[in-house]
């Protein structure tokens, strides 16, 4: 049992103000792990305090100290990538595969930094204008339980390469995997209050750092609900926002799919991270004709699938994170029974023994029109709904009637058509016969899924501000980003 008491302010673990207690539960057998001492307000405050302080020096500092600071965190990571996939097993219920994979990312994301801190173009020209992309200022980053190094690292790596400071606000539920992190960044050995990482809860430390005067932008990943509080809080004092949210991905198969790979695809499309994904494609979108193939290869697809120890290597799906969360995809799949939907594998209750953990069955439910709810909500488990359509224009109907757009994807063997069919889906980002890892591309959603995107080029313009000099002759000031 461990007992977290510390957060990370101006290059310090110190005590937090706040005197709330929370208990973090290994997710797959329900024991205590850890009880951890939650920030407040106060200590957000603090926190902003510092990266206001250190943000005058570290906006002026030169590609190259930035470019050490970067590869220092890398490096940092790197060399306790072991431990932190054992705490994000611990922690969250990620499988081995999975958690072994953000710990890469996370890390990668630092040496992505670099590659984008020499690339970017900084200083720009417009008519006789010099436009110059400066920082914001101290940035305030509130992420996720779901993958939460993945997120903290892309973000922060972002705002260093734009020359801003930071204030991180982590989920409560992943505090061990923060302190972990933390001690990690700590090691990389950058002058004090350039980034400072406060645990606390949404409605506290959260509340504090969107409305505080003296944060410039939020980048905000977590629930659309949520994203919207954040946006409305945040006007008062003119932030800027990046919300990424929430998303009821379709699946579009195409006619001429090669079922017997599109299908697996798609089931592990919609199971990955334990259902547990902002991308996860959770409605199947299948033509009429072929859909009694689908159901059988379907079901063939969930029964490979191990569920069970988040920490063997062949495991594909772990438990949910929290009670909460079981629960929540419990009455959900009760709702698709309800809705008049048909449950072709899974259902309620645990898989059988498995009552030790949050462990849901994975779930698919056929027969699934796009007015259910099922079909419309984000249930953030391993439940899938088939839905079926006559012609290309019905599929790509249906695929773009939701309030989302965070991603789509499409199976088909003509490569033209399906380019087609992905062109006329409403969304940030679509996959063709696939689910890949593309961190220089952009990453964000449309409608309810968000505003801005985040990775690589497109996601440093969020974190800067154009800037013109105007005036015949003038030489690049120094100060002028690198
Ligand atoms: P959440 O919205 O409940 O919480 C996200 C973060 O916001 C947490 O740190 C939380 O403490 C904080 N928060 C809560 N209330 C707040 C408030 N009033 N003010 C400021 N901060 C507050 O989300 P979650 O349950 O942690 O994560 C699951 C959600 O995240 C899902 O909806 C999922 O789709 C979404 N998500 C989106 C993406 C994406 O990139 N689009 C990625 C992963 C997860």
């Amino acid at each position: 049992m461990r007992h977290i008491n510390e957060i990370y302010i101006n290059g310090q673990f110190v005590q937090p103000h706040g005197t709330g207690v929370m208990q973090l539960i290994n997710p797959a057998n329900k024991t205590v792990i850890a009880d951890v001492r939650l920030a407040d307000e106060e200590d957000a405050r603090r926190a902003i305090a510092a990266a206001k302080a250190a943000y005058k020096s570290f906006s002026r500092s030169s590609k190259e100290e930035r470019i050490g600071y970067l590869q220092a965190m890398h490096d940092a990571i790197q060399r306790r990538s072991q431990e932190l996939i054992e705490v994000m097993i611990t922690e969250y219920g990620g499988t081995r595969r999975m958690c072994t994979g953000t710990v890469a990312r996370s890390a990668n994301s630092f040496l992505l930094a670099i590659e984008l801190l020499k690339s970017f173009d900084f200083v720009r020209q417009a008519g006789t204008a010099r436009v110059t992309m400066e920082p914001l200022g101290v940035v305030g980053l509130i992420t996720p339980w779901n993958a939460n190094y993945g997120f903290i690292c892309s973000k922060l790596s972002t705002a260093l390469v734009a020359g801003s400071t930071a204030v991180i606000k982590p989920s409560e539920l992943s505090a061990m995997q923060t302190n972990l992190l933390t001690q990690c960044l700590h090691e990389a050995g950058l002058p004090p209050g350039i980034f400072n990482i406060v645990t606390g809860r949404g409605d506290t430390v959260g509340a504090e750092i969107t409305r505080h005067p003296d944060i410039a932008k939020i980048s905000f990943t977590g629930s659309t609900v949520v994203g919207k509080q954040i946006a409305r809080g945040a006007v008062d004092t003119m932030k800027r926002v990046t919300l990424e949210l929430g998303g009821k991905s379709p699946n579009i198969l195409l006619d001429d799919a090669d079922l017997a790979t599109a299908i697996p695809q798609a089931v592990m499309a919609a199971a990955f991270n334990n259902g547990q994904a902002c991308l996860a494609a959770t409605r199947l979108i299948v033509p009429e004709q072929r859909l009694e193939e689908v159901k059988v290869l379907v079901k063939q697809a969930v029964a490979a699938m191990k569920v069970g120890d988040p920490g063997d290597e062949d495991t594909a799906i772990g438990p949910l994170v929290t009670q909460k969360q079981y629960e929540r995809v419990q009455s959900y799949i009760r709702l698709g029974v309800e809705e008049g939907a048909e449950l072709l594998v899974g259902g309620e209750g645990h898989p059988q023994g498995l009552e030790q953990g949050y462990f849901v069955k994975p779930t698919v439910f056929v027969n699934v029109t796009n007015d259910m709810r099922i079909a419309r909500e984000e249930i953030f488990g391993p439940v899938l709904s088939i839905l079926t359509y006559r012609t290309e224009e019905e599929a790509i109907d249906i695929a773009n009637d939701t309030v989302y757009g965070l991603h789509g994807y499409v199976s088909g063997a003509d490569l033209e058509r399906a380019n087609r069919v992905a062109s006329q889906i409403v969304a940030g980002r679509v996959f063709i016969n696939g689910l890949y890892d593309e961190p220089r591309a952009p990453f964000g959603g449309f409608k309810q899924s968000g505003i801005g995107r985040e990775f690589g080029p497109y996601g440093l313009e969020a974190y800067v501000e154009p800037k013109a000099i105007i005036g015949y002759d003038v030489p690049v000031h120094e100060n002028a980003q690198r």
